[in-house]
């Protein structure tokens, strides 16, 4: 469900199926229906529930994806209507960004984030469950029988202490690791190396532009999210002064709270930054409104009051039109190519004229 016109709701389900792509699905077909709002039993129309249903049958689908978060109730609803998995965007980043961790840190930061997605959603996996296995013939009714739900319940509550008690396990965890990196961090910053960081919408080209600013060999990846764990290069200006690149999380519009939650000390570390370049994609459809996400997340984790460069990428495939719009709404912005290389000097300077002087030693003389 997306406020706005058809056209937002078309590019948030072509960016949805790019989504279940990077996530490994076969995308087959798209549903819109416009509404004021969510209908709170079955999330679209109970209607259109119908027309969902001959698309499933008619495509052999095994899964329906929806374009926003379902409540506990409503995922069911569908699932019982259509006889096939439903998913919602929530659970199809969740999915993406657990594939996609790599460090001790990031796995932990996942896991966190998908037991407290599943946490209030279990009450409807235990009801399917206990539906299941209640074969006494009084469980057949909805939400299980009397004789059924008893033991549901029970197994419901242990396996919700587990999963508390694993939150906070994880949530130690995860804090004793960010510790490890607060004292590297003020390593850095005692030595005063400037810190840029790289932020920028899902798919923008940060990989791409770090590796081309440092030479390091960073995975580049057409899909959704490559970039999970923060890598973080050297670099030096041209008078050799060092600094450092650190490539960040992927932002997408209506990140999970649960990963933004989760992923808090890595975004946190953006704040730390001298200087944010914010890569834009100058193919994408809407460049704006990508601009305006990660806007929304920088002011998340109060890193919107940091100095900014905006970068237009992937000039070499954008059309003419489309930059001369860009230039005009934003006209200090720097148009790069990280494939041909087309104005990476330009970028150069410009980071190096936004980092921090160097220190100067002050010494006062007293009289
Ligand atoms: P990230 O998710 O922001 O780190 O983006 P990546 O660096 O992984 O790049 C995402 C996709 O965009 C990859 O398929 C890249 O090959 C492609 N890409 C990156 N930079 C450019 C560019 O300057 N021009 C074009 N045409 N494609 C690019």
């Amino acid at each position: 469900w997306t406020e706005g016109t058809v056209a937002d709701a078309e590019n948030s389900l072509t960016e949805l199926a790019a989504l279940a792509e990077t996530a490994g699905s076969q995308v087959l077909e798209g549903l819109i229906q416009r509404r004021t709002r969510p209908d709170p039993a079955t999330y679209i129309g109970r209607g259109k529930v119908d027309d969902l249903g001959a698309v499933v049958l008619s495509t052999g689908a095994d899964t329906v994806i929806c374009d926003g978060e379902l409540s506990p109730s409503q995922l069911r609803n569908l699932e019982q209507r259509t006889k096939v998995k439903v998913v919602d965007r929530t659970a199809l980043i969740l999915d993406i960004f657990a594939q996609h961790a790599k460090s001790k840190e990031g796995k932990a930061q996942v896991e966190l984030a998908q037991l407290q997605y599943l946490l209030p959603r279990l009450r409807g996996w235990g009801e399917t469950l206990s539906r299941q296995t209640g074969g006494s013939g009084r469980g057949g009714g909805a939400g299980g029988g009397v004789g059924v739900r008893g033991p549901g319940e029970t197994k419901l509550e242990t396996d919700r202490r587990r999963i508390r008690h694993r939150i906070s396990r994880l949530r130690r965890e995860i804090k004793s690791m960010k510790t490890v990196r607060v004292t590297k961090r003020a390593r850095r910053s005692r030595n005063s190396v400037p810190a840029v960081a790289i932020a920028g919408y899902t798919n923008a080209g940060k990989s791409s532009l770090l590796n081309r600013l440092t030479g390091a060999g960073v995975l580049v990846e057409n899909a959704l999210f490559a970039t999970l764990d923060p890598t973080t290069r050297k670099a030096t200006t041209s008078d050799g002064r060092l600094y450092t690149l650190s490539d960040t999380v992927g932002f997408v519009r209506h990140l999970p709270h649960q990963i933004v939650e989760a992923f808090r000390s890595t975004l946190e570390e953006v704040a730390e930054a001298d200087l944010v370049v914010h890569v834009v994609d100058g193919t994408h459809p809407d460049p704006e409104e990508q601009v305006r996400a990660v806007h929304a997340v920088l002011a998340e984790v109060s890193a919107d009051r940091l100095p900014e460069l905006l970068v237009v990428n992937k000039t070499d495939a954008a059309d003419e039109d489309t930059l001369l719009r860009l230039k005009r709404l934003w006209p200090d912005a720097i148009f790069v190519s990280a494939y041909s290389g087309r104005g990476m000097d330009e970028l150069r300077v410009a980071i190096e004229e936004r980092l921090p002087s160097p220190a100067v030693e002050v010494r006062a003389v007293l009289p």
